[in-house]
């Protein structure tokens, strides 16, 4: 080669092993299953956000703990609240669609109200972000037509996430932090992967205030942390 050549010649390979190495890195973003069937998967999946008073001290605690998590939002909660929908995505979580008022009556009165809705807050999340959301969470649980609203989302490239643990801030009334630690254990025991309800709406400070001994305690029975 000729001498003059050399230099660049140098650069570019090393830009393109660089290159080459970040592609690899994310396309192992999210575990393989592929030759890990033995690895421990948890999805921290957060419902009903965003919210000044928790959405933020969460997304400290997945910082501090280096952990991603998945976030179904209600759009109807984003005004004010840009910038934390913002912080989200910056940070590499991921963004879903939950609803855009989480009034059920509202969202399943017909097939056009529905479309309508998940159409409402995928727009918020989009304009606000610039995320086109690729997975959705019914409100609820979806009600007797989940089926057919299922069909539905799949048929516009949703993925339909549900949850097989859960940390009880919705259902333990007034539950402590300890509480919220000890549910997420106890209903996560047997399940492969993972994918664990919490919630980041104003009233769930302790669910906040658990966060940091959930993630440690499943960090502890070596899981890998994943997201959707
Ligand atoms: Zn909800």
């Amino acid at each position: 080669m000729h001498k003059k050549y050399l230099l660049p010649t140098l650069v570019l390979t090393a830009l393109f092993t660089l290159l080459a190495a970040l592609g690899y890195r994310a396309m192992t973003r999210v575990a393989p299953t592929i030759g890990l069937a033995a690895e421990k998967r948890i999805y921290l999946t957060f419902d009903d956000g965003p919210s000044t008073a928790v959405t933020e001290r969460v997304l400290d605690v997945l910082k501090e703990e280096g952990v991603k998590a998945t976030f179904f939002i209600v759009s109807d909660r984003v005004a004010g609240r840009e910038s934390t929908l913002r912080r989200i995505a910056a940070e590499g979580h991921t963004l879903g669609v939950h609803s855009v008022n989480h009034v059920y009556a509202q969202i399943y009165a017909s097939e056009e109200a529905f479309l309508e809705d998940v159409a409402g807050c995928a727009a918020v999340i989009r304009r606000v972000t610039g995320v086109e959301p690729h997975v959705y969470r019914f409100p609820g649980g979806g009600g007797k037509n989940r089926a057919r609203y299922k069909a539905l989302l799949e048929e516009r490239g949703y993925e339909v996430v549900a949850w097989n643990a859960v940390c009880g801030d919705e259902e333990i009334p007034h539950a402590s932090a300890e509480t919220l630690v000890r549910e997420s254990l106890e209903t996560a025991r047997g399940k492969q992967p993972v994918v664990l309800l919490l919630h980041d709406s104003a009233h769930h400070r302790e669910t906040a205030a658990a966060l940091p001994d959930i993630i440690r305690r499943f960090k502890e029975q070596g899981y890998v942390f994943c997201v959707f």
